[in-house]
């Protein structure tokens, strides 16, 4: 029984995240729709199991966003359909959809460190990486994946966000940037929104050396990016450790996204899991962007399939800018004092 409790991938989903939708924008409903057409045409669709999120409770809420922030989303979801940046819009009953988001991420968290789970991945939405303690922006209202790696890290885990999505991750390096508990790692297309995570970004006080940025030029491809797994991101979640990675699933880095401007296939999704497995396999992977309807599926099985052992590839080969020689150099300067690389 251990051994088949241990084998299972958990999905955590919820119709309620749907509640969270407006038109025209392309962070919207449908993106969850076609991931799961994508997922009911799997092969392996019978092994995952399936589980309800509960929401976040305030208290932990509270201990990562400061309160002005939360009362303010509290008091706009009463009424809902409105904005509270220029792309950030809030719907009617956000405040119990995005506290349902953050709760299902912890949940999937906790099943995997208990050992009750293999791996899972969290189909949520709002996103979250953009969100930092005191402001919600960039399509996120809470921060998903910072409010689980906070409760998790009060357990004395060691907790590493990846994150893959285009646009850096502002709001989650910014929750941990003083803390050596959680590592943020990431790489993203650079300048481009939100126009943080430089290289010389890495943390500061007892947090310098745990956060990782490789900013990248447009048209970066998979190569150079497995040249950054091999000499960057590998060797530093070696020496770090972790108990459990969070990915921050974010598909806008596919070459086709029409947000983004990196070259990744859809098959590296899978492949980053595989080599991350190789040194944790104790994997949840989060919903961030994504917004390619005819990609997103395909990313997102190819990611999926390799966190359930049946890897699936896609037709999708793509060529772009495989030089990353110089990020590598800066970096490996501005960590030498913090990891042997
Ligand atoms: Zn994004």
């Amino acid at each position: 029984m251990f051994i088949l409790d241990c084998m299972t991938t958990q999905i955590v989903f919820s119709d309620e995240f749907n509640k969270h939708d407006t038109a025209d924008h392309p962070e919207n409903a449908d993106r969850l729709y076609v991931m799961l057409d994508a997922l009911e045409q799997t092969s392996f669709y019978n092994t995952l199991q399936f589980i309800k999120p509960e929401m976040i409770s305030e208290k932990l809420l509270y201990e990562v966003h400061s309160a002005e922030m939360i009362e303010k989303i509290k008091e706009i979801s009463k009424q809902g359909d409105s904005w509270i940046d220029l792309d950030t819009y809030v719907s009617k009953s956000d405040y119990e959809t995005a506290r349902l988001a953050a709760g299902g991420v912890l949940q999937v968290c906790r099943a995997v460190i208990n050992g009750d789970a293999q791996n899972a991945y969290a189909l949520v939405r709002p996103p979250g990486h953009h969100a930092s303690q005191e402001r919600s922006m960039g399509f996120c209202l809470f921060n998903n994946a910072g409010i689980a790696a906070h409760e998790l890290a009060k357990k004395r885990k060691k907790i590493l966000i990846f994150d893959h999505d285009v646009h850096h991750g502002n709001g989650t390096q910014s929750i941990f940037y003083s803390r050596k508990d959680v590592m943020y790692m990431s790489f993203h297309l650079s300048p481009h929104y939100p126009g943080t995570g430089d290289a010389c970004e890495i943390g500061q006080d007892a947090g310098k050396g745990y956060t990782i940025n490789a900013p990248l030029g447009f048209g970066h491809d998979e190569r150079g990016l497995s040249q950054l797994f091999d000499e960057i991101f590998l060797p530093i979640t070696q020496q770090f450790k972790p108990d459990l990675i969070i990915v921050s699933a974010g598909y806008d880095s596919h070459h086709a996204d029409p947000l983004g401007g990196l070259k990744l296939s859809a098959n590296f999704f899978g492949e980053m899991i595989r080599r991350l497995q190789d040194i944790q396999p104790r994997i949840v992977c989060t919903l961030e962007g994504g917004y390619n309807l005819q990609w997103l599926g395909k990313c997102f099985i190819s990611q999926l399939g390799q966190l359930v052992s049946h890897p699936e590839r896609f037709e999708d080969t793509i060529k772009g800018n495989d030089d990353v020689s110089s990020i590598i150099k800066t970096l490996k300067k501005e960590l030498k004092e913090c990891w042997e690389l």
